[in-house]
C-alpha cells in the first residue's frame, strides 16, 4: 500500500488503520440501532473500500447479528464502524473515529424519519427515510 493519506483509530490507540484513498461515501446515520451501538444521538460515517484501508496495530473486534457487524476495540471498548455483508469489500468507519473528521463533513442523512425531534442539524443535505446506499435485499439495515 503507498503513503497513508487518512488515518484513524480507538480511543485507547491499540486499533489504528490507514487508508490509501478517499473515501467514497459520507453519511449521517439518524436509526435507531446507530443510536443505540454508540450511545450518540446521530453518527457519522466515512465509507473506503478495504483495498484501500490498512490495520496498523491492533486487532478489531466485531459484534453484530449477519449481515452487519459492528466493529469495535475490545480493549477501550470504542466503537470503530461496521461492515454489511450485502455491501462487500467496503468497511464503514464512524467519521469521529478518524484522526481528522473535520475532513469528512456528511454529504447526505439516512434514516432521517428517526431523526430526534430535539436535534437541530440546519444543511440542505439529500434526506432518505431509510438507506442510502440500495442492498440487495429488502431488510432493514444502518446506513
Ligand atoms: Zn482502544
Ligand atoms: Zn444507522
Amino acid at each position: 500500500m503507498s503513503k497513508p493519506l487518512h488515518e484513524g483509530g480507538c480511543r485507547c490507540g491499540q486499533v489504528r488503520f490507514a487508508t490509501s484513498a478517499g473515501p467514497f461515501f459520507t453519511s449521517y446515520c439518524h436509526c435507531r440501532d446507530c443510536q443505540r451501538a454508540t450511545g450518540a444521538p446521530v453518527v457519522a460515517f466515512v465509507g473506503f473500500h478495504d483495498d484501500e484501508v490498512t490495520w496498523s496495530s491492533g486487532k478489531v473486534s466485531t459484534y453484530g447479528e449477519p449481515p452487519v457487524k459492528r466493529l469495535f476495540c475490545a480493549s477501550c471498548g470504542a466503537p470503530i464502524g461496521y461492515r454489511d455483508a450485502r455491501l462487500p469489500r467496503r468497511t464503514y468507519f464512524y467519521t469521529a473515529a478518524m484522526n481528522a473528521p473535520e475532513d469528512f463533513p456528511p454529504s447526505q442523512h439516512a434514516f432521517a424519519g428517526e431523526q430526534l425531534s430535539w436535534l437541530e442539524l440546519t444543511d440542505d443535505l439529500p434526506r432518505h427515510d431509510a438507506t442510502s446506499e440500495p442492498r440487495p435485499t429488502t431488510n432493514r439495515t444502518v446506513t
